[in-house]
């Protein structure tokens, strides 16, 4: 296992004014926090981090990668928090640290539900920063350097994945020498006798041609300096899997397979590499469709080389890259190359660090998205799409993708619409947190529900996905269609109890034709909603009951016994039971000073819009004497010690002098009245008529606020509006 002071020492090498304490503290931190973990390999777990480590300083990794990937697998793994992370190594490696957990979960999701075709998007979007990607890829070369200690069924597993994701995504940053190893492990796991055969093949092909490789070596090496060019060329055999590749593609045999031999010629400037070429292609005779210049056009992850094959020396085909020294840099370590995250260490500003390390994430997320090809392309259009997605989980580990600025809400909603329907809080990774909350990528959701709840209808607007809206919208008219429903049946019992006939759901549905309902919710969410009344539905339900006051000489008709309403208002028993405003009656009080509890009460029903609470002595109730079918029987139903206010207004005169309005108003608050409203009109010199909207526990209460008021000597005369 690697020890501190090497580890120190590795990254020293390229980089003399590394954190040499920062190494050590991550170093510690670690080895303490896994303690006797062991991996499969029976070896001691602390040994897994330190070699990804190892494997990140052969790519010249600043100090704080280095540190994440010592770290990479406590926050998972082991009892360490990444509050503790931030604390003890500052929260830029804290967000390292966090991007690989929340990268480990991704694993896990994507064992689980096969989501493996958009795992490496999903990849991307949960790591905001590419060094995360750098250890997370690292981080995997080691697993599968190390894969024979896995069960057969999980090294497959693992060797498909890195194929299909880890090694593609190498080689789109550039590291290619990774990616060719991800590769060849994949491979070896995947298909032993293939790769077995073909090593076979290749060995027993090179006792046979090192002397080849060598002497074209000698012979380009020669050329070029005879022409005025150091050139350093290096051949070597192509590795099984891009062979196999090739074979697979090309549907030839090993034997038929001419080209197994790739040379390297790097020289110091560009002017030399089209003259290095030039005397290739003067000294052999090139192999047409083979030569491409990407130095003039360089792919999108920053490669450049010119490739070109020839008919070498013993007619043989060779393949032949040539590039610079910085080229060749930009080619083995990809973006870990590009010298920004260096740069950074010595740098006192951290903003400038952090725009330049914005930017190259930006410049690498856009060279991870574009592509030189079709498929590439396609897959650069998803990307994009992608950005405008957010990745969460919930706590099983379940994947919800959301549109970006999606809310818990909408979560829930996606993970099903009962979820939704009952959502009342949330925990995101764990915290309480608003229902409101935008999401961020890989967030973790808990969803906390309360069963029997109705969404309130203003989520409608601030919900951002299509499902949720329409969910809640429907559960919003739902919880409506219910409320009348639940009025209507209410009212109807009442009617026909007091008609002295029997009611049920079933003598309902027979008269259903004679009302013109579809159904008997029908007919009771019509009632309760005012467009039918109950005593219609008596006449329906029993066609031979005469309302006895029917032929009555106050000239009514028959329908609502408004009389026994108003004689029944305030009676504990009977009537459609009140308990505030949030109840499943859909009723409101009256808006000109309302009803408060100890009133006497009755209800008038607006076609539409449910029932209005009035006191009995409301003057506004005289409007509705010549519509009886408009009363409703109701009554208090508060339980004892309930915590709701009731509206009320009071009317005062009172003397103009400096200060009574204060004094009014202490009056109220001392009494724990909440005033809502006060408006005041100025009646004459010495008086001001002031009206106040305040809300009230009780009529008691209410009482006791004005008695007080009519003995201040500042009013004259206090008055309750009732509608
Ligand atoms: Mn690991």
């Amino acid at each position: 296992m690697m020890r501190q002071y090497e580890l120190v020492e590795r990254v020293k090498r390229y980089n003399p004014s590394a954190d040499e304490a920062l190494l050590n503290r991550a170093y510690v931190y670690a080895m303490m926090a896994h303690g006797n973990q062991k991996r499969a390999s029976g070896d001691l777990f602390f040994g897994h981090p330190l070699e990804v480590a190892a494997i990140l300083t052969d790519l010249k990794l600043d100090d704080a990668t280095i540190a994440a990937a010592v770290l990479h697998d406590t926050v998972e793994d082991t009892q360490a928090t990444l509050e503790e992370i931030n604390k003890t190594f500052g929260p830029q490696i804290g967000a390292l640290v966090d991007g690989l957990t929340k990268i480990k979960r991704l694993d896990l999701v994507s064992k689980r539900a096969a989501q493996g075709e958009n795992f490496r998007k999903l990849l991307l979007a949960v790591a905001d920063d590419v060094r995360v990607l750098l250890v997370k890829l690292a981080d995997r070369l080691h697993n599968m350097r190390t894969l024979q200690f896995m069960p057969p069924e999980k090294r497959k597993r693992i060797a498909e994945e890195t194929l299909d994701i880890y090694a593609p995504l190498a080689g789109r940053m550039g590291i290619q020498e990774m990616r060719e190893e991800l590769e060849e492990l994949s491979f070896q796991n995947l298909d032993p006798e293939a790769y077995e055969a073909i090593r076979r093949h290749l060995n027993e092909l090179s006792t046979k041609s090192e002397k080849l490789v060598e002497e074209i070596e000698q012979t380009l090496t020669t050329k070029l300096r005879a022409q005025g060019i150091e050139a350093t060329v290096t051949g070597r055999q192509k590795r099984p899997y891009s062979i196999w590749r090739k074979m697979e593609r090309k549907s030839v045999s090993f034997e038929q397979l001419s080209d197994i031999f790739a040379f390297r010629i790097i020289v110091g400037t560009v002017d030399e590499c089209y003259r290095a070429l030039g005397i290739v292609h003067t000294s052999w005779p090139m192999v047409p469709g083979r030569y491409k210049d990407y130095i003039s056009t360089p792919k999108q992850n920053d490669y450049r080389s010119i490739h070109t094959t020839v008919i070498g020396p013993g007619s043989q085909r060779v393949e032949l890259q040539i590039r610079t020294w910085d080229m060749d840099e930009v080619a083995e370590y990809g973006i870990a190359a590009h010298a920004l995250y260096k740069e950074g260490v010595n740098d006192n500003s951290r903003l400038a660090t952090e725009s330049r390390a914005y930017q190259w994430l930006r410049r690498t997320i856009d060279l991870l998205a574009e592509g030189d090809n079709p498929e590439e392309f396609l897959e650069h259009t998803k990307l994009e799409l992608f950005h405008d997605q957010v990745f969460c989980f919930t706590p099983k580990g379940r994947l919800i993708a959301l549109p970006r600025g999606a809310t818990p809400i909408d979560f829930a909603y996606a993970v099903h619409t009962d979820v939704g329907n009952t959502a009342v809080g949330c925990k995101i990774n764990g915290r309480m947190s608003p229902l409101l909350t935008e999401l961020q990528n890989g967030d973790e959701v808990e969803i906390i529900r309360a069963e029997g709840q109705t969404p309130p209808a203003a989520w409608e607007s601030l919900v951002v996905t299509g499902k949720a809206r329409a969910s809640i919208r429907r559960a919003t008219r739902a919880a409506v269609r219910r409320q009348y429903t639940g009025l209507g049946r209410q009212i109807l019992e009442r009617a026909f109890e007091r008609a002295g006939r029997p009611f049920s759901d079933e003598k309902l549905k027979g008269a259903l034709p004679r009302l013109a309902r579809a159904s008997v919710e029908d007919v009771l969410a019509a009632v309760g909603r005012g467009e039918m009344f109950s005593g219609d539905v008596v006449r329906a339900v029993y066609p031979d009951y005469l309302d006895e006051r029917r032929a009555g000489s106050d000239g009514r008709g028959a329908g609502q016994p408004d009389g026994a309403a108003r004689k029944g208002a305030g009676e504990n028993t009977g009537g459609i039971p009140i308990r505030g405003l949030n109840t499943d009656v859909p009723i409101r009080f009256a808006p000109e000073g309302g009803a408060v509890p100890g009133d006497r009460i009755v209800g008038i029903m607006t076609p539409g819009e449910g029932v209005t609470i009035y006191p009995i002595q409301s003057p506004s109730l005289a409007a509705f004497d010549n519509e009886p079918d408009r009363w409703v029987d109701v009554r208090w139903d508060l339980e004892s010690g309930s915590a709701q206010r009731f509206p009320a207004r009071i009317k005062l005169q009172s003397i103009n002098e400096p200060g009574s309005l204060a004094q009014i108003t202490q009056v109220i608050a001392d009494h724990d009245g909440n005033i809502d409203n006060v408006s005041m009109k100025r009646r004459t010199h010495d008086f001001t008529d002031i009206t106040i909207d305040l809300t009230v526990w009780d009529l008691k209460h209410l009482n006791a606020i004005i008695g007080e008021l009519r003995a201040k000597r500042v009013v004259s005369r206090v008055d309750r509006v009732t509608g």
